[in-house]
């Protein structure tokens, strides 16, 4: 390939749209170009990487036995109603791109591929003969994320490596579970990432266990949590930990039962009323009051409880609420911190007046939110969402409050003996409550965020770490959700029907390989992996104007053509400083500059990584390539074998 030919516009300058050091380095090198947001063409240049990257993929996935498939992007909303996930997945996070087509029928554009696959599994698996099966496929996703951003990283269109198994029995769909654990760790190695792989939340997806595939990288929009000996690693929105220990109240604050009021004007933060009254955070429990609104048009009030010096984690409580509340409304849309603003808001419209924000206690009357006066009688008319007398207030924009708050507690507050809490009356507080004396049985509930120094909870010897991660995969056992769902069910060898074992296995091949540009460039530039860049060799003619140059640079890259080796000719007639910076920002592995020594036959050979050079007889390239390309090559061609 010739560079004259490739349509190679690099930026000099940082392009503003561009954060973080790959975004900046694929725009400038000339591998892609955003159409629109989360919208990117793919370059000739980025193609190679992702073909290459592909090949990967599909060797490590042939040699577990898999089989390459290729299904529908536009899929029927029926199927996603039938999973439940439809509602979730548009009018909740709304990440799926939706239509309805000329006969009125709704689609959608498919982020994911459980719904379809699981269908088809209904219809073609019938028997434990034909099992365990493992079929996937190498296709562009969808996604209408909140926030795309980094370019390939965050895409709203994107390419994914997606593998769906299903099973006789939850054995065999661990065996393959651990089979693509290993194919995952091949992959990422043969791409030249380090990673590191993780427990996860298994998020919308579901399912029980499931391992993300971390990149480790400063731009990484995911926090890893890891001991220090690497036993124990998680995302943090899965992570748990020892909490430091809470400093007990001197007895003389306790008073056991419901606690002494203290008379705190103003301070409605857990520093304030520490700064004041010198408490410690964790003498606290704190209240934090939050909205869950659910497919069927409710509105779950929650009053979370959490000692003061912990944070709340958002996906812990999500798991929680959805847990318990489900099965009677349909799927969690979203949960939102009711904030005063937000109470006055039009949007919402609810008239909580009487709820002392700043000033709440774990036992806040229920009456709080049937204390809605004015118009929630006559609003009832309005609305077509809810049934008269079931409790429920019902404003004009059909939101139907549930008048009874869902309390939930973490571990770390419900250990508490006794504790300074909000008096749930404005600028008062309580000093040496306890949980009997207020009335209350909490569960302990794991709802707080593990934080690096933390202790780690199977070894307290060790504390966590924290990193940034890129997640590049993703693997889940998920049971038999989506098999129960869509009726996927086989005749097991007593001649039972049941429903099918199922995994679902997943690689973000376009920011893989953005990723390893995070991981691997410099100050000028990219520096591929030599198993996933786009050429192995870049031929740079110094000065095209000098004939012997020309003909000696021809003829090695016919030369390294015909070996095979992968090779670009930058033959423009463009000054050697600007060809050169050039090949430093596009990072092709290795670079022969054909210049003034070409009279003489000798050439400069150059590692894009490291820049070390060579001075060499043009004669001598090919083998020494080959030498140097060898250990790269093997990577690329054969895949390793499975036991
Ligand atoms: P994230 O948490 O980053 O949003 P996810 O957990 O929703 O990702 P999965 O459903 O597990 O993603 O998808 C499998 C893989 O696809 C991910 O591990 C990731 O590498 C990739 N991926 C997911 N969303 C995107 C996206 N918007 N752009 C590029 N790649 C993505
Ligand atoms: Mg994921």
């Amino acid at each position: 390939m010739r560079v004259s030919r490739l349509m190679l516009v690099t930026l000099r300058d940082d392009p503003a749209e561009a954060e973080i050091p790959s975004h900046k380095l694929l725009l400038r090198a000339g591998y892609i170009r955003r159409l629109s947001s989360g919208i990117y063409a793919y370059l000739p240049l980025l193609w190679r990487v992702l073909q290459k990257i592909s090949a990967i993929v599909r060797q490590e996935m042939d040699a577990t036995g898999a089989l390459e498939t290729l299904l529908p992007q536009l899929q029927p909303a029926e199927l996603w109603e039938r999973s439940g996930r439809w509602a979730g997945y548009t009018a909740g996070e709304g990440i799926m791109f939706h239509l309805t087509d000329r006969q009125g029928r709704e689609l959608g554009l498919g982020p994911t591929h459980e719904e379809v696959i699981t269908t088809l599994a209904a219809d073609l698996l019938r028997s434990y003969r034909q099992l365990p099966v493992n079929l996937y496929q190498i296709q562009t996703k969808f996604r209408d994320e909140i926030r795309p951003r980094f370019g390939l990283m965050r895409g709203r269109e994107f390419i994914m490596k997606d593998a769906y198994s299903f099973h006789g029995d939850e054995n065999s769909l661990k065996q393959t579970y651990a089979a693509m654990d290993l194919a995952y760790r091949r992959i990422f190695e043969r791409c030249g990432l380090r990673t590191v792989a993780v427990e996860a939340d298994s998020g919308a997806i579901g399912g029980s266990a499931s391992q993300e595939f971390m990149v480790t990288a400063e731009a990484g929009e995911d926090l890893i949590l890891a001991s220090a000996d690497g036993r124990y690693a998680a995302n943090q929105e899965r992570a748990v930990s020892l909490p430091p220990e809470a400093l007990p109240l001197p007895a003389g604050a306790r008073a056991g039962g419901i606690g002494e009021p203290l008379s705190t004007p103003g301070q409605t933060t857990i520093e304030q009323l520490c700064g004041a009254h010198g408490f410690e955070a964790s003498q606290l429990v704190k209240v934090l009051l939050l909205l869950a609104r659910f497919a069927d048009g409710q509105v779950q009030p929650l009053l979370i409880s959490l000692r003061g010096d912990q944070q709340l984690n958002a996906v812990k409580l999500a798991n929680a609420v959805a847990a318990r509340l489900t099965p009677a409304h349909g799927a969690l849309l979203a949960i939102d911190p009711l904030t005063a603003e937000l109470v006055r808001s039009e949007q919402l419209r609810l008239d909580l007046r009487g709820i002392p924000f700043g000033y709440l206690g774990p036992d806040l009357d229920d009456a709080v939110l049937a204390n809605t006066p004015g118009a929630m009688g006559l609003e009832r008319s309005e609305s077509p969402g809810g049934a008269p007398g079931d409790g429920g207030a019902i404003n004009p924009a059909g939101v139907r409050l549930i008048r009874s708050f869902l309390r939930l507690a973490d571990a770390t507050a419900v250990d508490l003996a006794a504790f300074v809490c909000g008096a749930n009356a404005v600028d008062g507080h309580r000093v040496g409550a306890s949980w009997p004396g207020l009335g209350l049985r909490p569960e302990p509930l794991d709802l707080r965020t593990a934080q690096s120094g933390d202790r780690c909870l199977d070894d307290p010897d060790q504390c966590l770490q924290a990193a940034r991660g890129i997640e590049v995969g993703h693997i889940f056992q998920l049971g038999r959700k989506y098999s129960e769902a869509l009726g996927a069910r086989f005749t097991n060898e007593s001649g039972v029907e049941e429903a099918l074992w199922m995994g679902c296995y997943g690689i973000g091949v376009s920011r893989l390989a953005q990723a390893a540009v995070e991981q691997h460039h410099d100050r000028d530039g990219i520096c591929w992996p030599v198993a996933i860049a786009p050429f192995e060799v870049i031929v740079v003619i110094a000065n095209t104007q000098e004939q012997a140059q020309v003909e000696l640079a021809e003829a090695l890259y016919n030369e390294l053509s015909a070996a095979g080796v992968e090779v670009l000719l930058d033959d423009r007639s463009e000054r050697a400083g600007v060809k050169f910076k050039d090949a430093d920002l596009i990072g092709i592995p290795w670079r022969v500059v054909v210049g003034r020594g070409a009279a003489t036959g000798q050439v400069e050979l150059v590692r894009r990584a490291g820049s070390e050079k060579l001075e060499l007889p043009a004669s001598a390239v090919r083998a020494r390539l080959e030498t140097e390309l060898s250990r790269g090559r093997r990577l690329v061609n054969g895949p390793m074998t499975h036991p």
